[in-house]
């Protein structure tokens, strides 16, 4: 297609340019950049040696002082009309899309993700904030509900206050933006703490805020060391919520900082990890799970939460199956993040591939290794190939391996509900897939697992803002579901006013 192939070599010209820049990223209170706290570098995932920037990190008495320029700040914000809150983020949108070159050269440089993933994170981040703005203009209006005749009964809505938005790093434009512009429409003032890993895009992307109208009072950014930082924020009586992407754990140690602090009882809004499976029945169209499948484990080298991690395979096609995985993964391009051809580009840093590898070695000495990608020559970077292994259970994964790591489980069609009984025995509940031509089985497989998103005879990577919401339940999160008609309200205080209307005039 014509059009398409205009659109990449414009894309890629303009793209690259923004590759040998080196960025930086500090502080910012009420606008004003600061200028104590430590400097750390930033590596490139792809290429080890390459230093793509600087990153400033906040200080424990930065912490305080942006909470007491947000809580100052507050009631202006809140006073604001919804109207304007909403055009700033549509401003926002439009300047996202002018700079999605820029972005995009930093989603590759500082998080390793490839040009696909980098145009997908732009577009999801546009489409939060059109999203959201929409929804806030829809739903956080003021309300006449019906009552007996001489009275009015009014609803409305307002912030709850400051909010804490923690990101993580494997969507450092989309998610970071997405809590925030969230948080901010419904009108609360927010402390921004981005992942250590990715805090370049996230300053790049404050800067876009500014431009696009965000009073520089509304937002506090806070580069640095989550664990010292939210040691402080979260135990700060002035936090009326925190809304949190990451890894369970610290979404658990961040509820227990909320429940031991003073002041008001904060709102936690926590996406979480997944141990997510496919199921694939015998009615499956075996070319259609692979490529499914493949598009679900290894998108992002598999750093998404909704990866697929545990592929169940009913026994009548299970040597099929693996005979195409074979095929297929030996297919997949491993390179750098820039380039066109790229599939799988690397790891986020050392320490995640280091541990991948543990696992992998781990299943590799008990020789379950089925499949695995070959990794070319010549690379300098984070870089774990796509593997597969045939185990005997979900029950054997202990914990989230967040990377291009899939496990491939055998059932017998009589052990279906056994078998969905294990994957929500893991306590996690976040994506699911099914492969199946038998619509009972897809209804039985809906009406038993316990999941936030189910997926169809189609990949478990979409989380299309508006079309399907994302978010999971137990382990995997809090909900509400984001770029879902219900994420806004968990951001305000419901308010009503009672008139007695015969008692005037
Ligand atoms: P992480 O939990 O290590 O870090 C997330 C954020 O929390 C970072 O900004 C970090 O600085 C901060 N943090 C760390 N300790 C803190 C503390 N004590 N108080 C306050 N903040 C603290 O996660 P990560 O490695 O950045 O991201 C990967 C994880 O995120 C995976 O488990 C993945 O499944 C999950 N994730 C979930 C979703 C979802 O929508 N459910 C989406 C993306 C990622």
């Amino acid at each position: 297609n014509m059009n398409i192939q205009n659109e990449w070599a414009q894309l890629s010209s303009a793209y690259q340019p923004y590759l040998l820049r080196t960025w930086q990223a500090a502080p910012v209170i009420g606008g004003n950049t600061l200028h104590q706290g430590e400097v750390h570098e930033v590596h490139c995932p792809y290429e080890k040696n390459n230093v793509v920037g600087e990153v400033r990190y906040a200080t424990v008495e930065q912490v305080t002082q942006a909470m007491d320029a947000l809580a100052a700040y507050w009631p202006s914000w809140n006073a604001t009309a919804v109207d304007s809150r909403a055009s700033i983020l549509e401003k926002l949108a439009d300047l996202l899309e002018e700079h999605r070159p820029e972005l995009m050269a930093l989603c590759t440089l500082e998080a390793g993700k490839t040009l696909q993933d980098g145009i997908d994170e732009v577009r999801e981040a546009v489409d939060f904030c059109r999203y959201y703005a929409q929804q806030a203009r829809l739903k956080l209006g003021r309300e006449e509900l019906p009552g007996p005749t001489g009275e009015r009964n009014e609803l409305f809505h307002e912030g709850r206050g400051i909010f804490a938005c923690i990101s993580p790093w494997n969507f450092p434009l989309a998610i970071f933006l997405g809590q925030i512009s969230a948080a901010l429409v419904a009108g609360n003032v927010v402390l921004m703490k981005p992942a250590e890993q990715t805090s370049l895009i996230a300053a790049r992307t404050v800067e876009l805020m500014f431009k696009a109208g965000l009073p520089k009072e509304a937002v506090a950014f806070l580069p640095g060391d989550g664990a010292l930082l939210g040691n402080v924020f979260c135990r700060d009586a002035r936090l009326s919520g925190v809304c949190f992407t990451g890894s369970t754990e610290v979404a658990r140690l961040i509820n227990r900082q909320l429940a031991e602090k003073d002041g008001a009882i904060a709102t936690l809004i926590a996406e979480t990890g997944g141990q997510n499976a496919m199921l694939v029945d015998s009615t499956a169209l075996p070319e259609q799970v692979i490529k499914d499948a493949i598009a679900s484990a290894f998108t992002s080298a598999g750093q998404r939460c909704s990866a697929l991690r545990v592929l169940y395979v009913q026994e009548d096609i299970a040597e099929k199956i693996i005979e195409l995985l074979k095929g297929a993964m030996a297919e997949i391009k491993i390179g750098q993040s820039h380039l066109r051809e790229t599939d799988v580009g690397p790891v986020i840093d050392a320490e995640a591939k280091e541990g991948l590898l543990m696992h992998i070695q781990r299943l590799q000495e008990q020789g379950k290794l089925i499949a695995e990608t070959p990794m070319p020559a010549g690379l300098n970077g984070h870089f774990v190939a796509p593997v597969a292994f045939e185990i005997g259970s979900i029950r054997e994964l202990s914990k989230e391996q967040f990377g291009p790591i899939l496990h491939l489980v055998r059932y017998k069609a009589a052990d279906l509900g056994n078998v969905i009984d294990d994957i929500n025995a893991t306590g996690y509940g976040l994506t699911l897939g099914v492969h199946s031509r038998n619509e009972e089985t897809a209804a039985f497989i809906e009406r038993r697992a316990r999941v936030g998103n189910l997926y169809v005879n189609r990949n478990q990577v979409g989380a299309v803002v508006g079309v399907q919401p994302f978010g999971g339940c137990g382990l995997s999160g809090t909900g509400p579901k984001a770029g879902g008609p219900a994420y806004l309200l968990r951001f305000v205080t419901e308010r009503t006013t009672s008139t007695n209307t015969t008692a005037v005039g």
